[in-house]
């Protein structure tokens, strides 16, 4: 069984349609995907009826922006009732932020650069959960990067002039609203540096606290050093451990199965939320 449990499409920073990233996820030789936007379950239904055209089984999932200890934090959130409104209220409030915010950075950069508020608008589809991606996309087209990569180890990085935050849930509080959702918490990527500081273990025993079920330790960006202490501490705190690509299309280089899930853990996964595979 080859299991891939995070992936984008275009309703967060991804560049396939949900659709389309299935089709994708089948010619790759997966068996069960998993579709996590960020914020957002926009693209369950184009996903699970592409899934059924396509003979393979799709996790429905979301990203969620939570901050911890003054740092960004990504949880998952596999199989919720999409209608909680607890969960959907706390959503919709870091997406509005994510406007806002975005509209700051694109006020600053304007100052500097050929870039306005519209040309970012012209980088989405309606609908979708507006990041950092879609103002390197505008920052591409104006041809002020070469790529995504390029504008955010410039122009986007945090502590950067043009860096404004967005409003994100603590992480603890969010496990709490994805288990009321009857979802299952994974903490994605834990070891990754490119956000500040890999989260820390007392972090984590934190959120465990809460409910949390997993940790997403083979990642691309979690280092070996960081695998091995993520791999004890599963083990010490009973966690399950997923293996994920984290596929965004042609805005970054993770490519679909390039990490894995084991069958046990998905079942463990199937067996704790609300809503079944399709
Ligand atoms: P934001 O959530 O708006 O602060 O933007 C962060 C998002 O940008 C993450 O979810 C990543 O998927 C994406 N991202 C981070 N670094 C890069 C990069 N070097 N190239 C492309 N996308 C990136
Ligand atoms: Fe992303
Ligand atoms: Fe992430
Ligand atoms: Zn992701």
């Amino acid at each position: 069984m080859r299991i891939d449990l995070h992936t984008h499409s275009t309703v967060s920073d991804g560049t396939d349609s949900p659709a389309a990233l299935v089709e994708l996820a089948a010619a790759a030789g997966l068996d069960v995907v998993g579709l996590t936007d960020h914020d957002s379950t926009l693209g369950w239904d184009e996903a699970a009826a592409s899934a059924q055209r396509m003979g393979i089984a799709l996790v429905r999932g979301v990203e969620l922006s939570a901050r911890m200890a003054g740092r960004s934090v990504h949880i998952l959130s596999y199989l919720h009732d999409r209608s909680d409104p607890g969960l959907n209220a706390e959503s919709a409030q870091v997406r509005d932020s994510r406007v806002t915010r975005a509209e700051r950075m694109v006020q600053r950069l304007a100052a500097d650069y050929p870039i306005d508020w519209q040309a970012v608008v012209a980088q989405t589809a309606p609908g979708t959960t507006i990041g950092r991606p879609h103002i390197a996309d505008a920052l591409v087209a104006a041809g002020v990067s070469p790529n995504r990569s390029a504008a955010f180890a410039s122009l986007l990085a945090p502590g950067g002039p043009y860096y404004v935050r967005h409003y994100a849930t603590p992480a603890a509080q969010m496990v709490r609203l994805i288990r009321n959702a009857g979802g299952v918490p994974v903490l994605a990527h834990p070891g990754a540096k490119s956000r500040g500081n890999p989260v820390d273990d007392d972090d984590i025993v934190h959120m465990c606290e809460a409910g949390l079920a997993g940790l997403e330790v083979r990642h691309r960006d979690n280092p070996p050093e960081e695998r091995a202490r993520l791999e004890r501490l599963a083990e010490r705190l009973n966690l399950l451990v997923t293996g994920s690509s984290d596929y965004h299309g042609t805005g970054k280089p993770n490519r679909l199965g390039e990490n894995l899930t084991d069958a046990p853990t998905l079942n463990a996964i199937l067996a704790q939320g609300a809503a079944p595979l399709v």
